[in-house]
C-alpha cells in the first residue's frame, strides 16, 4: 500500500495567473499607480523599527483603526486577514459545517465556489440574467428553494463590472434572515452603493473589503471582514493568531492615513476606466462590430466577443496582458495609465483593420 492524496485535490492545479513578462498588465485588477516616493521613505523608516524577532499583533489594532478610519465605520467591527482570500477561505471552512449550502452566481469570482468545494459544502449556482444582472426576487427565491446557509457574490462584479444597488442588496439580506449574506465588495471604491457603513446593523451580513485594487496595495495582502460584533468575534476567533504579518500591519496602517492620497488615485482610476469603456466602445461602433461591451462601475471593462481568444493571443503577442475567460467568450480589460490605455486601444484597432475587415474583404 502506497500514500494516495484524497480524491478531491488529486487533480487540482495550482493557481496560475498569465506567467511571463508583459510591457502592460491590464489582466488582474490592479491600481495603475505603484506607491509614491514619499510614501516609499515613510516605509523605508518603518522597516527600520520592525521587531523582526516578534510576533505581529494578533489583533491587527492599529491597522484595523486605520482602515475604520479611512472608511468612517466602527473598528470594532473589522476583522483584518492575509487578503480577503484567507477571510473567503474560512467563511467556507470555519464559519460553515461540513454540507452547508452555499449559493453563489455566475458569472463571478471563482474563489468563493473553489474554497467551498475544498470545505466540502454543497455549491447551488444562480445564473445570471442575458444582461448579466442579478434579479434580487429570483435569488431570493433561489436560495429559499435550495435551504442556502450562505450566499456569496461579488458588487461590483468581477468579472463583468456590473453590480446590485444598496437597496436591491438591502433586500436580499432583509429577505432571507436565516442565511448569512456575503456582500464582497472589493471594487466598490469605484461606486457609490456600499453597505460597509451599515453592515454592522444586520445580523446576517458580512462585507470584505481588500486594500488590493482602489488602495493600491497588493502586494501586501490585506482584507477586511465588516460585520456585527457577534460575526466578528466569531471571526477574529477562527481565524489564525498571527495570519497578518508586522510588515504589512505596519505599511498598511501608514498607507491607509494618507485619505487625500487614495481618494484622488481613486478618481483617478474611474476616470481612467471611463476613458476606457469609452475608448473600446468607440471603436466597436464604427466597425460596427458584434461586440458587446458593458458600461462599468469598477476597474475594469468586460466585453463579450467570439474573438476574444484571438484577441487575447494578438495582445500578448505585443506584450499587452488581460484576462481571457474562454467559456464566457470575454474579455476583462483593467483600467491602466492614459498611456496604457492608448497602447491597448491603438492594438485593438489594429486588431480589428489586420484580422477582422481583411478576413470579411
Ligand atoms: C481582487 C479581488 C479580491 C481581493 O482579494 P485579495 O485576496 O484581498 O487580494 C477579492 N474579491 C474579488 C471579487 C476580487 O476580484
Amino acid at each position: 500500500m502506497s500514500y494516495l492524496l484524497c480524491e478531491k485535490v488529486r487533480a487540482l492545479e495550482p493557481y496560475e495567473p498569465i506567467s511571463g513578462t508583459y510591457r502592460i498588465r491590464l489582466d488582474a485588477n490592479e491600481s495603475f499607480y505603484n506607491m509614491p516616493k514619499e510614501i516609499k521613505e515613510e516605509i523605508k523608516n518603518i522597516i527600520d523599527n520592525i521587531d523582526f524577532n516578534r510576533y505581529p499583533d494578533p489583533t491587527a489594532k492599529k491597522l484595523i483603526a486605520c482602515f475604520a478610519d479611512y472608511y468612517g465605520i466602527n473598528p470594532d467591527h473589522v476583522t483584518a486577514t492575509n487578503g480577503s482570500d484567507e477571510m473567503l477561505y474560512l467563511l467556507a471552512s470555519a464559519m460553515l459545517e461540513k454540507e452547508s449550502r452555499v449559493v453563489v452566481v455566475d458569472p463571478d469570482f471563482s474563489m468563493y465556489g473553489f474554497y467551498s468545494f475544498l470545505s466540502e459544502n454543497a455549491v447551488y449556482t444562480y445564473e445570471k440574467n442575458n444582461c448579466l444582472n442579478i434579479d434580487i426576487d429570483d435569488l431570493l427565491a433561489f436560495a429559499a428553494e435550495n435551504n442556502a446557509d450562505m450566499i456569496i457574490f461579488s458588487n461590483p462584479c468581477n468579472p463583468t463590472g456590473q453590480g446590485i444597488t444598496a437597496q436591491q442588496a438591502r433586500k436580499l439580506v432583509k429577505g432571507c434572515g436565516n442565511c448569512l449574506v456575503v456582500l464582497d465588495e472589493a471594487y466598490m471604491d469605484f461606486w457609490d452603493q456600499s453597505l460597509l457603513s451599515e453592515a454592522a446593523d444586520y445580523d446576517n451580513l458580512i462585507v470584505l473589503k481588500t486594500a488590493s485594487k482602489a488602495v493600491g496595495s497588493a502586494a501586501l495582502r490585506l482584507g477586511f471582514a465588516v460585520a456585527n460584533e457577534t460575526i466578528t468575534k466569531a471571526l477574529r476567533s477562527v481565524k489564525s493568531p498571527y495570519n497578518v504579518n508586522t510588515l504589512s500591519q505596519e505599511i498598511g496602517s501608514c498607507i491607509y492615513r494618507h485619505k487625500q492620497l487614495l481618494a484622488e488615485r481613486r478618481d483617478q482610476i474611474i476616470r481612467s476606466t471611463r476613458e476606457l469603456y469609452k475608448g473600446i466602445s468607440e471603436i466597436v461602433g464604427n466597425y460596427s462590430l458584434p461586440f458587446r461591451v458593458y458600461e462599468p462601475c469598477a476597474n475594469f471593462v468586460f466585453v463579450e466577443t467570439d474573438n476574444a481568444g484571438d484577441i487575447f493571443e494578438f495582445l500578448l503577442d505585443n506584450s499587452i496582458a488581460v484576462r481571457y475567460f474562454k467559456n464566457a467568450d470575454a474579455l476583462r480589460i483593467t483600467a491602466g495609465s492614459d498611456e496604457e490605455n492608448r497602447e491597448f486601444l491603438v492594438n485593438l484597432d489594429r486588431y480589428v483593420i489586420e484580422k477582422i475587415l481583411k478576413r470579411n474583404r
